[in-house]
């Protein structure tokens, strides 16, 4: 398990699915709300991701989460867009029916990278 400076778990590893409290706060810290590129959603209308999903081995752990909305959730489930974290950012790669060359996306960054909770930087670290 890992802490932040606050003794909150940024990575309880494989102990649950569910998202702790404390691991809730750093990934809407980061994120701010669905962090699929063009969304708006605020954080109270999203729910948090697994990028590596949990039934295949997937960490609940701040490097392998992504907060997204109700239908960008369900968008990554059931189509071929793939989320996931570069050096702990959340990026989305589009089905190749939308971009042949597959580019990565990120919603523009409105926050700063420097913003600690606990005192702690929340820049995640890839799993
Ligand atoms: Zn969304």
């Amino acid at each position: 398990m890992v802490l932040d400076g606050a003794g909150q778990p940024l990575d309880v590893g494989r102990l649950t699915r569910t998202i702790p409290d404390g691991l809730r706060r750093a990934v809407t810290s980061r994120d701010g709300g669905c962090a699929h590129p063009g969304c708006d959603r605020p954080p109270s209308w999203c729910e948090i991701h697994h990028v590596l999903p949990w039934e295949h081995g997937g960490h609940t752990a701040l490097g392998n989460l992504v907060m997204l909305c109700k239908a960008h959730h369900h968008q990554i489930h059931t189509t071929d867009w793939v989320a996931l974290l570069r050096d702990g950012i959340p990026e989305f790669v589009p089905p190749v029916w939308i971009d042949p060359e597959q580019r990565p996306r990120s919603r523009p960054r409105t926050w700063d990278l420097t913003h600690t909770l606990g005192g702690q930087p929340l820049v995640a670290q890839p799993v």
